[in-house]
């Protein structure tokens, strides 16, 4: 049997005018008098037929606007997608099955599909299979899947028969959408009483919603969706901006969802995804160019072959190495002090805090933990003299640079190219080699010719970074730098931030509620604690497990380590695990 190949034409980017039609010129099937790459007569851009397309990859390199990709497909896949994007467009294979009385998550890098397959079980889309030149019917889909757990539910979707209910990923454009009082916006979804009261947003109802914060504007999100009434529920990464307290509530509610409806969850947190889900499908493949959806798996399982990179059982290796969480040996004490900083006080209408005196190294990482809203922010703002503290005094020759938690960008930004977005953000050129190690670090190389507003929220937070890593500072704040991301980008970050702290010897603050996170990338971490929007109370830097433990006391929370993979898992409250290690006072290490 011949390799299989597919080949992804990315029709924003095609421009024959810049590359006057390089791809096909240098095509050694089409300059052997066969038609591979062919222009379509539409639009001027180009089409490949992958029946002749020997997949040479000369095409890929001669595009300037790296607008092609050419890849083969696994061996093992011998079926058509069940969907694709038009010709050249991105393709997706299998899907995965709706359970009632369960939890799935969907895990896998951005770009594989899992929005699509959202489309398709929500009846928001119907597959096409990849057939383009006439319309398929539902009976051919059915055909397909017949006999599967898969046929009952899409002969329900053909019939019309299923309600849905979705929480998108983007929160921030809920506020551009909505003017109006939250409680307004709720009452439009369904009868939000209970949800309200699950999730303890009774408290926000009154306020405005051009007034919320990033975690209230996903609470509200996620009430919205709960409160409509529907079949099939689904929860595009629900934990981006909530705190770690907010996550295990969150998951909690959901998972009372799931007695009489489908629910299904995207989420790149994956403690958070072992807690919420029972069943996990992971997606894998190419990002933009191909996705697959491996069967389902029981939750601890699944996480752990995705992390793994190799499914044993469909015998398919999607990554040439494992992710592995192992117990990161202690991180090596940093010595050279970077300055002494005296402990902060300050108060704004309704909220007052303290922080606790203490060092800075040189290229330490500090991961910064602790609710929403208990001064975290203030307190490095204070300390790099950008908010005038009450108490305690500023450090003097110190400038920061700033990644906020939200992803907003202001109306003069709306229409700029990502490398013009970054250049002004940052005010630095993006020619230098350290400059474009950071930029193909974070996976930005590609993209800098696009619209910043046209970027997912993974690319939108990756350039985002970029601007912060770039602009001229000596102290570096980054909020919530792994929401959006997936878990392959957030190891990536890790290794570059840990680069960036050493190689310039200057502190990093990372702010971050995914503990995964901030076990892999922090050298010690700052707790906070107090109640959100009242009063903080920050300690000062302290060794990661202790802090660790000093937090999740506080949430009553425990957490083991998976003895496969060595990645956090949650116990359940009140289970024997549970119970042992908070008799030992071991939140977090315990094997
Ligand atoms: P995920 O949710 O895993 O990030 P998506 O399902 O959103 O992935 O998208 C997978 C790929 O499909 C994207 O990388 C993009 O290239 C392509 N795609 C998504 N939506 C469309 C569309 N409406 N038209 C063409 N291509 C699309
Ligand atoms: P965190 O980073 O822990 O989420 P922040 O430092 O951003 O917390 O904010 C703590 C509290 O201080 C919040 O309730 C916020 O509304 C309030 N706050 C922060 N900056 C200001 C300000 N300039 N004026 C009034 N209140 C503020
Ligand atoms: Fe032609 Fe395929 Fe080679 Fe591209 S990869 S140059 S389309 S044969």
């Amino acid at each position: 049997m011949s390799e299989k190949r597919i080949a992804v034409v990315d029709r924003e980017m095609c421009n024959p005018k810049v590359t006057g039609y390089a791809c096909r010129k240098a095509c050694p099937v089409n300059r052997s008098g066969d038609d591979c790459i062919t222009v379509n007569p539409e639009d001027g851009k180009i089409n490949i037929d992958e029946s002749l397309c020997i997949g040479c990859g000369i095409c890929v390199k001669k595009c300037s606007k790296h607008a092609i990709q050419v890849v083969n497909l696994p061996k093992e896949l011998d079926e058509e997608p069940v969907h694709r994007y038009g010709r050249n467009g991105f393709a997706l294979y299998r899907l995965p099955v709706p359970k009632q009385n369960s939890v799935v998550g969907l895990i896998g890098p951005n770009g594989t599909g899992k929005s699509t397959v959202m489309r398709i079980l929500s009846s928001s889309m119907k597959p096409n299979a990849g057939v383009f030149d006439r319309d398929i019917g539902w009976e051919e889909i059915i055909e397909r899947f017949r006999g599967t757990e898969l046929q009952g539910y899409l002969e329900k979707l053909a019939s019309g028969g299923v309600r849905f209910s979705y929480k998108p990923q983007n929160v921030d454009s809920i506020p551009r959408l909505w003017k109006g009082k939250v409680r307004e916006l709720l009452a439009r979804a369904g009868d939000y009483g209970n949800a309200a009261k699950a999730l303890g947003v009774e408290g926000m109802l009154d306020k405005d919603v051009s007034g919320l914060s990033g975690g209230e504007l996903q609470l509200l999100a996620i009430t919205a969706a709960l409160s409509k009434e529907a079949d099939f529920y689904f929860f595009d990464e629900p934990s981006s901006y909530l705190d770690v307290q907010e996550r295990l509530k969150v998951a909690k509610v959901i998972r009372n969802l799931s007695g009489s409806s489908v629910v299904m969850v995207v989420e790149h947190d994956l403690a958070v995804a072992d807690y919420l889900a029972d069943y996990v499908h992971m997606l894998y493949g190419k990002p933009g160019v191909f996705g697959i959806v491996s069967k389902p798996y029981v939750v601890r399982n699944g996480i752990n072959t995705y992390l793994e990179g190799y499914i044993r059982e469909e015998n398919v290796r999607f990554r040439d190495e494992a992710i592995i969480f192992s117990r990161r040996a202690k991180p090596a004490s940093k010595t050279k002090l970077f300055a002494s900083f005296p402990g902060f006080g300050k108060r704004f209408d309704s909220f007052s805090m303290e922080t606790e005196p203490g060092n800075l190294y040189k290229g330490e990482i500090i991961g910064v933990i602790g609710p929403n809203g208990t001064g975290k922010t203030t307190f490095i703002r204070m300390l790099a003299g950008e908010e005038k503290p009450d108490k305690g005094e500023p450090l003097s020759g110190v400038e920061l640079s700033y990644k906020p938690q939200r992803l907003l960008l202001s109306s003069g930004e709306e229409g700029m190219e990502v490398s013009e977005f970054i250049r002004s953000r940052s005010g630095a050129s993006l020619s230098s080699a350290e400059n474009k190690r950071v930029l193909r670090f974070l996976g930005l190389e590609k993209l800098l010719e696009r619209g910043v507003s046209s970027l997912s929220g993974g690319e939108l937070q990756a350039a985002f970074v970029a601007s912060c890593l770039l602009r001229k500072h000596n102290i570096l704040l980054l909020d919530e730098p792994s929401a959006f991301l997936d878990v392959e980008q957030r190891l990536r970050l890790a290794k570059l931030l840990r680069s960036h702290a050493e190689g310039r010897e200057i502190p990093v603050f990372v702010v971050d509620h995914d503990l995964q996170f901030i076990d892999v990338i922090s050298d010690r971490v700052m707790v906070f604690e107090g109640r959100r929007g009242e009063r903080g109370h920050g300690h000062a830097p302290m060794e990661l497990e202790h802090g660790m433990n000093l937090f999740l006391k506080s949430l009553e929370v425990t957490f083991r380590r998976d003895p496969a993979t060595g990645r956090p898992r949650a116990n359940k409250p009140d289970s024997q695990k549970d119970r042992e290690q908070k008799e030992e006072g071991r939140y977090y290490y315990a094997e």
